[in-house]
């Protein structure tokens, strides 16, 4: 009979400190939850057209802000033509930390742009305004890689960026 009470006493004893445990694991596993801080930045938003300045290609899609490299914003606007926005944006820590962001979209000559397309056109855009040798327009766009352009877009922003090059490298007698 003592021997089943002693039994009992045993397996209860077992039992709080299993309880006891279990808690104690509980409350541990409970502490700090990863912190996600609400940043907040600016972005500089071009107006993407076949006659966007240089300095507002360049500074598109600039962000600055406390938390970002750029602290300070660029003046704007940059010149007499340019209707480059400052938009402000907020991200979580976690969106910053990981990795490249994606493209937000931009106001062009042809409309809203989704943001990789904007990337695209800005970067041929960019390119146009770099090329000092006077490549032909059939070149330049042969040369660039076309694939990277939706189906969709792939006119309208040819005839975009061929006005582009026309105006770039008018020479007086070709005009
Ligand atoms: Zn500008």
């Amino acid at each position: 009979m003592i021997k089943l009470l002693i039994a009992v006493v045993v397996i209860a004893l077992a039992y709080w400190i299993y309880r006891l445990k279990k808690q104690h694991i509980f409350i541990r596993h409970k502490s700090p939850e990863p912190v996600i801080t609400t940043l907040e930045g600016t972005e500089v938003r071009a107006c993407l057209d076949w006659d966007t300045p240089t300095e507002c290609l360049r500074d598109d899609g600039l962000r600055y802000g406390e938390q970002f490299r750029a602290k300070q914003p660029p003046d704007l606007p940059h010149s007499e033509r340019c209707q480059c926005e400052a938009v402000k944006l907020f991200y979580t820590s976690a969106e910053v930390f990981q990795g490249p962001s994606t493209p937000t979209p931009r106001k062009s000559g042809l409309g809203e742009l989704p943001g990789e397309v904007a990337l695209v056109l800005r970067l041929l855009l960019l390119e146009l305004h770099d090329s000092s040798t006077k490549e032909s327009f059939t070149k330049f766009w042969g040369r660039l890689g076309v694939e990277r352009i939706p189906d969709e877009w792939l006119e309208p922003m040819r005839q975009l960026l061929s006005q582009t090059h026309d105006a770039l490298h008018r020479t007086p007698e070709s005009s």
